[in-house]
């Protein structure tokens, strides 16, 4: 099963707007029945992922990649006036807990950027909009038009925001359609992608390449993540094969399974929206510069109006379990000949099971001197191909911004290196099919 993809259309006009005909949804998310079907092993977790490094090559160095300055760059997006997106449900069947759930995580994990109106009508009529300011129409034009958006605010009285019913069932789909119609564009069109993808022209299906070209106006002032909302899969709009190829295959583990809102895609609208301007940036970084920027730095050195989940702090340096309202953290430290510290998933009384619709988030650093190893006997989550419904994330590399990787299924004698002196994993459980979990042990090592 694949993530369901959306199909956006690129607004190209400054101050008039350009149309062309969306696109159709290529694949969709699978029924809970099929879930049975599909319980095939993965690889061996981790194994295979040193012995990857050899073959790596990255982009090359000396090839020239025109960038936009940051004044210039998304100048041909128009963004919402005031700061403020009005959207209204067209019919009680587009107001589900799917639509309703991603409009509430945007409007939260925005909030102080972007201000979200709902204007939906009592009887959901979207044809009279005398009393109504612009906004996003979320309807369904039926069958074969997917999941799509426009990209930026569009001038008349509504833009559409197509969510075909049984296809758009996927929260972070429609978000990511959401982020379109507030402004982004594709993340593997941004004019540096050549250093961590490369497109594979012949396998994209006929007439869709316009999704994978590249834009020279786009910022490239956030980093580059191909776990990014907004970035592609490896097999979106194949018709053989590969349609993107990470360079790197560490950078580009999670590529294909993304139902993360990540820090780059923030960072693109925080950009976009001049956060740094704004007041409820400035409480949280008083240095007055660099806001909402999530520069390289160190291991976890944010810079930005919003946190990530239990980061907390100068720079959002600091991990703190309790920073989230369900206090679902854990925080553990390991030292150089230490024990190893142990943790479990979140199991029900009896051990044998984790509980349903669980989250839980585990940061386990090490002296900086040191690498986190981790250990387990076994690890055993609900697996299915794009680990939707449960999964475990784990962020390993050298910073916190690199992209997780994402696992589910069984493994057993897993054994795993951070390259960093920290491990954070995030564990997520949906309503139904708890398997056994993990129990993990780690200790500090490589201590130079
Ligand atoms: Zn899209």
């Amino acid at each position: 099963m694949k993530f369901a993809v959306a199909l956006c259309l690129l607004l190209c006009a400054i101050g008039v707007m350009t149309l062309s005909l969306p696109g159709a949804v290529e694949e969709e998310q699978k029924s809970r029945a099929e879930r049975e079907k599909e319980k095939e092993l993965p690889d061996n977790f981790g194994a295979e992922k040193r012995s990857d490094e050899a073959e790596f090559k990255r982009g090359d160095d000396e090839m020239e990649f025109k960038r936009a300055s940051e004044e210039e760059c998304e100048a041909t997006i128009t963004k919402w006036t005031d700061d403020t997106v009005y959207y209204a449900y067209c019919s009680a069947a587009m107001k589900n807990k799917y639509s309703l759930e991603a409009f509430a995580q945007v409007s939260s994990i925005l909030d102080g950027i972007l201000t979200f109106k709902d204007v939906t009508k009592d009887d959901y009529d979207c044809t009279n909009n005398a009393d109504r300011e612009h906004y996003i129409a979320v309807v369904d034009n039926g069958k074969s038009e997917g999941c799509w958006s426009y990209v930026g605010m569009l001038s008349g009285e509504k833009q559409t925001l197509n969510l075909q019913t049984g296809k758009c069932t996927s929260v972070y789909v429609i978000i990511h359609e959401i982020f379109h119609a507030l402004g982004l564009l594709h993340t593997q069109q941004r004019p540096d992608s050549p250093q961590y993808i490369t497109v594979n022209t012949q396998n994209i299906k006929d007439g869709k390449e316009g999704n994978f070209a590249m834009k020279e106006s786009m910022c490239t002032t956030c980093k580059y993540q191909t776990c990014s909302l907004m970035h592609y899969g490896r097999t979106f709009f194949s018709k053989g094969g590969e349609t993107i190829t990470p360079l790197d295959p560490d950078m580009g583990p999670d590529q294909g399974k993304q139902n993360q809102v990540q820090a780059g895609d923030l960072c693109a609208i925080y950009l976009l929206y001049d956060a740094r301007e704004k007041e409820t940036c400035k409480e949280v970084d008083g240095d007055g510069n660099d806001y909402c920027l999530w520069g390289t730095g160190n291991a976890y050195n944010f810079k930005c109006c919003r946190c990530p989940d239990h980061f907390t702090g100068d720079n959002c340096g600091t991990f703190d379990e309790n920073a989230v309202s369900d206090n679902s953290g854990e925080k553990h430290e390991v030292t150089q000949g230490g024990a190893p510290v142990t943790v479990t998933s979140p199991n029900n009384a009896a051990g044998s099971s984790y509980l349903p619709s669980t989250k839980k988030t585990y940061f386990i650093s090490a002296p900086t001197n040191c690498n986190v190893q981790m250990s387990a006997d076994f690890i055993s989550v609900e697996n299915d191909a794009s680990c939707y419904w449960d999964q475990l994330r784990y962020w390993s590399g050298e910073s916190i911004l690199d992209c997780p990787e994402t696992i589910c299924g069984e493994y057993t004698d897993v054994t795993y290196t951070s390259k960093s002196n920290f491990f954070m994993l995030e564990f997520n459980s949906d309503d139904m099919y708890n398997e056994k979990g993990f129990i993990m042990s780690f200790e500090a090592v490589n201590c130079t």
